[in-house]
């Protein structure tokens, strides 16, 4: 046979499950058929790296279907290459086994590839949020997928569709948002990562993971635990919101938290979901405890698998199944067959046991063999794993190629980023115009956040916790960037802010937080085991105390003064927003710091609005969108414009005759926003129904400024933050004429 060196081998064989001409279904079954139960076994389990590391024929003695490197497990030359000659030494043992089936390697890339010293680092998922662009977000995810799969790695656990409603979650930056709508709509990264049906297999695009399946983002802040926690050492200490318990009714949980799964499995076609750790309230395990979601098969078999109909597999999360509590293990210490049939019966396909993997095989093959977990439910898992494994082309393409290294990083990628970066600004507050920035002004940079790439991509960069510090990753800190972007600005740069402010004009400070994963949401406190960052950080939303001095000290010194919030979440500015004229959610934006400076100087316009509420007090958390009495400093959809609201309309005004009447009847205050909005509204409203896209936005953009401006003058209603935050919910849920009417109420 003429072809690819591959199907040469394949007509060799003449094994129907290598023969890539049929179809996946056939050459499923014909596979499955030809396995042993260990065998089967070995594709349900994943090891970490680390595991396997210093003795790779574990791949082949234990059969293992796949394995990863958690957060910070990097090859010891962290390059690309490095990492190709990696995945293909651990899947060259897997070519050993007897039937040769290929590993499925898999990374958390959830901000781009991360893990990769020269990555494209993007914006953490709560900035992308900010940005409402589901096809530039679809880009983020094609450029992932690119970098990724060019390292040998076919598999990505991400998206977290996570909505997070608490903001002392220590993964609520991986959340695109508080809303739901807004979570779903940027669900278009699964198809940046994924590429449409059938394209798997190319050599830029990766399996995505939606996770973490379903409520991890709503769990309850447990006051009594985080009280407990005080003064112990942080291996004693509990988590009082991560991996907690969601505390709800199932229809508040299906509107909320289930949301994101039904667009995720039906429209995005994702290929892999991941449980949460946390578990739900309304049922129990039979020993008193809300059920963990590893172990709750309503949710993972009968809502996922069934009425979902979610085709491809379920991985656990890091050792997941641990976690189910053991009735006869009550100290609740290791792994146990118990836990493995809970685990395996509830749903879930592959078992992410890091360092527990052959212990994981012996108990499950103990537990199939005394009938305790049926062949059946086990073929089901297989089939699952092997689709996708077909689907990726690792039969055909078993060892990565490293011609791709040069995506790593590559210029096109760190556009995207530098897009992302810029749009997912968000103008808070802006008096007196103070932004944009002229080109040459004197600047006086201050701030520790200004000039460091680790803390402005947050965690999971290089390390799971993260890494503070300049040079920890290339790219440009908002500094280089604002040096990049404004030759001509003469800057004085003082971290702390000690040197003399001399004669410039406007005080640029980047505050905000150091990088952290997980947990507590903070770097873990003094005695924290883990942390590469600054510790004794408070545990609390406010500006740590050295950066509030910074804040205050800039601003009583120069005529302006703008605040750069660098962190994964709102932090409490209330009482110094009188100080600042300016202030910019900036949230983690990666390794793109220039894409900061382009809003900074207008090179391009502010247009992000804000995924999450912006809480005037920390005893307001948890806020969000559609709560009674709802009274944020910002809320929901907030986000102020420089783009005059005048060239919008006029961008969208050309064929549309109705449009360009409502533009020539049009005042306009200094500020930018409408004068005479009673007379030019009730025109642009009539536009609204059957309106394209573009044109709705532009509408509804106009509407907004108009609003804003209303509230900054004073003359808004009272419930203008609920106005705004709903109206905000409205437009993303397909109702535009709703959020016309509801912003409409505050400008008047
Ligand atoms: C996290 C997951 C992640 C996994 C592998 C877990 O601790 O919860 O989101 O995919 O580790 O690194």
């Amino acid at each position: 046979t003429v072809g690819t060196a591959p199907t040469v081998v394949i007509d060799a064989h003449g094994l129907p499950y290598l023969d890539r001409r049929l179809p996946v279904r056939r050459r499923v079954d014909d596979l499955l058929a030809r396995m042993t139960l260990a065998e089967k076994i070995g594709q349900m389990t994943q090891a970490e790296r680390a595991a396997v590391a210093d003795d790779p024929g574990r791949v082949a003695r234990w059969q293992l279907g796949s394995v990863l490197s958690g957060g910070g497990s990097t090859p010891a030359s962290n390059t690309p290459a490095a990492w190709v000659e990696m995945v293909n030494g651990l899947q060259a043992q897997a070519m050993t086994t007897r039937l040769q089936i290929p590993l499925i390697y898999g990374v958390d890339a959830v901000h781009g590839h991360g893990n990769v010293y020269g990555a494209t680092v993007f914006p953490h998922n709560v900035g992308l949020g900010a940005t409402r662009d589901p096809a530039l977000v679809e880009r983020v995810g094609h450029a992932t997928a690119a970098e990724v799969r060019a390292t040998g790695i076919p598999w990505n656990f991400a998206p977290c569709v996570c909505v997070s409603r608490d903001e002392r979650w220590g993964r609520s930056y991986e959340s695109f948002g508080e809303d739901p709508a807004l979570v779903v709509s940027m669900e278009t990264v699964i198809d940046g990562l994924q590429g449409r049906p059938g394209r798997l297999a190319d050599d830029d695009r990766v399996l995505a993971t939606a996770k973490h399946f379903a409520g991890d983002g709503d769990t309850d802040y447990d006051e009594a635990t985080a009280a407990a926690n005080e003064g112990r050492p942080w291996w004693e200490q509990k988590y009082p919101i991560d991996q907690g318990v969601t505390v709800t009714d199932r229809d508040h949980f299906a509107r909320v938290d289930l949301a994101p799964y039904g667009p995720a499995v039906r429209r995005h076609r994702v290929g892999s979901v991941m449980p949460s750790f946390s578990s739900v309230d309304w049922t129990e395990d039979g020993l008193g405890n809300p059920t963990k979601m590893h172990a709750n098969p309503d949710l993972i078999t009968g809502e996922l698998k069934g009425r979902l109909g979610f085709d491809g597999f379920v991985i656990t999360d890091w050792e997941g199944i641990h976690q189910i509590p053991d009735p006869a293990d009550p100290t609740n210490g290791g792994l146990t067959g118990y836990k493995v049939r809970v685990g395996v019966n509830a749903g879930s396909d592959m078992f992410m046991e890091p360092n527990t993997a052959e212990q994981f095989e012996q108990l499950l093959l103990a537990e199939a063999t005394a009938g305790r977990v049926s062949q059946a439910r086990i073929d089901d898992a297989v089939r699952r794993i092997l689709r996708q494994k077909f689907a990726l082309g690792l039969f055909e393409q078993p060892y990565a190629s490293a011609a791709n290294v040069d995506q790593v990083g590559s210029a096109a990628h760190r556009a995207i980023g530098r897009e992302a970066a810029a749009k997912s600004q968000v103008l808070l507050k802006n008096s007196g115009q103070a932004l944009p920035l002229r080109p040459d002004t004197k600047l006086y940079v201050a701030g520790r956040n200004a000039d460091d790439l680790g803390n402005q991509a947050g965690g999971w960069t290089i390390a799971w916790q993260g890494v503070s510090g300049a040079d920890t990753i290339p790219g440009t800190s908002i500094l280089d960037g604002i040096r990049e972007v404004a030759p001509q600005a003469r800057v004085t740069y003082s971290a702390d802010a000690s040197a003399p402010t001399g004669d410039a004009q406007v005080g640029v400070v980047v505050v905000g937080e150091t990088p952290y994963a997980e947990g507590y949401g903070d770097v873990g406190g003094p005695e924290c085991g883990w942390c590469t960052v600054p510790q004794q950080e408070e545990k609390s939303l406010r500006l740590q105390p050295a950066d509030r001095a910074v804040v205050d000290k800039v601003c009583a010194a120069l005529p302006t003064c703008v605040v750069l919030v660098v962190s994964g979440r709102p932090q409490v500015v209330t009482d110094q927003l009188g100080e600042i004229d300016a202030l910019v959610a900036s949230w983690l934006p990666g390794s793109e710091g220039a894409g900061v400076a382009d809003v900074l100087f207008g090179r391009r316009p502010f247009t992000g609005r804000l995924p999450v509420s912006w809480p005037r007090a920390e005893a307001q958390v948890p806020i969000n969108v559609g709560d009674a009495d709802y009274r944020p400093l910002y809320p929901f959809g907030w986000g102020l414009r420089t783009d005059p609201a005048r060239s919008r309309l006029a961008a969208v005004a050309a064929d549309r005759p109705q449009v360009r009447a409502a533009l020539a009847a049009a005042t306009w205050n200094a500020d930018g926003s409408l004068r005479n909005a009673p007379e030019v509204l009730p025109l642009l409203g009539r536009q609204l129904r059957g309106g394209d896209p573009a044109l709705v936005d532009a509408i509804l953009a106009v509407v907004r400024d108009a609003a804003q401006a209303a509230v900054v003058r004073g003359t808004a209603p009272a419930d203008w933050a609920a106005l705004i935050a709903d109206a905000e919910h409205a437009q993303l849920t397909g109702d535009p004429l709703r959020a016309f009417t509801l912003l409409v109420r505050v400008v008047r």
